[in-house]
């Protein structure tokens, strides 16, 4: 199969991130060509970042049979021990939930994710083209679709399917007047450290609410700490002002914010060599339009959710499975897309509205903290026991079920 399959459908994927090289390879399962444009020379972006996949993003990768790459890179982390910034214990909860066959959530850098994920989809005869920034796109007479990139060149397919990301240029060009991410009022910076001992047993992510500002961090098996901070901002950096900032500067600060708790954050801090950058959280509750013609939005291009979720990933995949089981099954795109948007929106919302409420008990003010600490031991405990997110980990997408319009 090349890029136009038997069938004669070619979609054009903007986005090589995780949506998009996922789409294209469910697609080529359904039958349907891709080629993938992304906007980078190559490599990823945040390269410092690392994710968690939760286990129903692993299960929607499995039904493409590309689940054993996700867990081949990083290490499982099933667990959050919760604690305050006073060492106070606050509760044990699942991070995700347990496949029929023991998997569970996978923590990998974001970079090792995309590179994955992209390169499986060369292997398995995808094209992508790298340089390739939309501009533009236009819905043609005949129902196809051209897109237009940075570069001057242009690209015809059947449909085009924007996987551009929280910032997405398709969401403007199928909506002009499609929100803008919105931000959430905590700042996001990660490391990696090294020799530096730590008490956190194998697949444990410790999740520290600080005095002043929001801890995690988890042991790789090779003893190295993968750590994230959330300091609190009320207004939205620019990032000119983030990018300028530097390492000396993050680190004295982080520092100072940690200085009173009592965690290893100040120590894991000191022992993360190289460059530390800082960049701020956004989200993107309810995107009205998600298609047009034969344009669609998918992962966080549509619904973006806060990191504190950690479901972003997992959903860009379901998204993309959905997807292409759609197009599968409706040979009309119209039908097929409506039948998509019907599938899934309910279920992004539910968890980029979780997702918002997570991160804004991270940026709690003082009186906000103490009736945090005193609320979050009794709903750690529901969420430990009654699975009450079992509806977000327990999804499960049969990809050989029939669609109907
Ligand atoms: C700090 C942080 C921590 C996170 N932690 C977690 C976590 O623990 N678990 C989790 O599940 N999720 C997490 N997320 C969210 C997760 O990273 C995203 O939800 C996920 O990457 C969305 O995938 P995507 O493919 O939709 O978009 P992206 O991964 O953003 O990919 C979009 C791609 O499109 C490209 N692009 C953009 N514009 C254009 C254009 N005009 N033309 C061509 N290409 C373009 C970009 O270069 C990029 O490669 C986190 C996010 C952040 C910022």
């Amino acid at each position: 199969m090349n890029d136009t399959t038997r069938k004669g459908r070619k979609a054009l994927i903007v986005g090589g991130g995780i949506a998009g090289p996922v789409a294209a390879m469910a697609l080529r399962r359904a039958g349907i060509g891709a080629v993938v444009y992304e906007a980078h020379a190559g490599g990823a972006d945040n390269a410092g970042a690392f994710l968690t996949l939760a286990s129903n993003g692993i299960d929607a990768l499995r039904a493409i049979d590309a689940h054993r790459l996700a867990l081949s890179e990083g290490f499982p982390a099933p667990r959050m021990a919760i604690q305050s910034g006073t060492g106070k214990h606050l509760g044990v909860v699942p991070n995700g939930g347990t496949l029929p066959d023991g998997t569970v959530s996978q923590t990998l850098k974001r970079a090792d994710l995309y590179r994955t994920l992209r390169d499986e989809a060369v292997r398995r005869g995808v094209r992508i083209e790298y340089g390739k920034r939309l501009l533009d796109a236009q819905i043609t007479p005949d129902g196809g679709v051209v897109a237009r990139f940075e570069d001057g060149t242009e690209a015809e397919g059947d449909l085009l399917i924007g996987a551009d990301g929280i910032h997405s240029r398709t969401r403007r060009i199928i909506d002009p007047s499609a929100p803008g991410a919105r931000y959430i009022p905590v700042l996001n910076i990660g490391g990696y450290a090294r020799d530096v001992r730590v008490q956190a047993g194998p697949g444990t992510f410790r999740m520290v609410f600080g005095r002043r500002a929001f801890f995690g961090y988890a042991v790789h098996p090779s003893g190295e700490v993968w750590w994230f901070a959330n300091p609190p901002r009320a207004d939205e950096p620019t990032s000119a002002e983030l990018a300028a900032t530097g390492t000396e500067r993050w680190r004295e600060m982080l520092m100072e914010l940690f200085a009173q708790d009592a965690t290893p954050a100040v120590d894991i801090i000191r022992a993360t060599p190289g460059r530390l950058d800082g960049w701020a959280t956004h989200d993107l509750p309810s995107v009205p339009t998600w298609h047009r013609g034969s344009m669609i939005v998918i992962g966080d291009a549509a619904h973006a959710t806060s990191p504190s979720s950690g479901q972003g990933a997992s959903m860009a995949v379901e998204d993309a499975v959905v997807l292409a089981r759609c197009l599968r099954d409706l040979r009309d795109t119209g039908q097929a897309l409506a039948a998509y948007e019907r599938l899934r929106r309910g279920r992004v919302e539910r968890i980029v509205a979780h997702g918002a409420r997570t991160s804004n008990s991270k940026a709690a003010g003082p009186v906000g903290r103490v009736l945090r600490d005193l609320m979050l031991p009794v709903i750690l405990k529901r969420v430990a026991s009654g699975g009450s997110l079992a509806w977000m980990h327990d999804y499960h997408i049969d990809w050989d079920e029939k669609v109907t319009a």
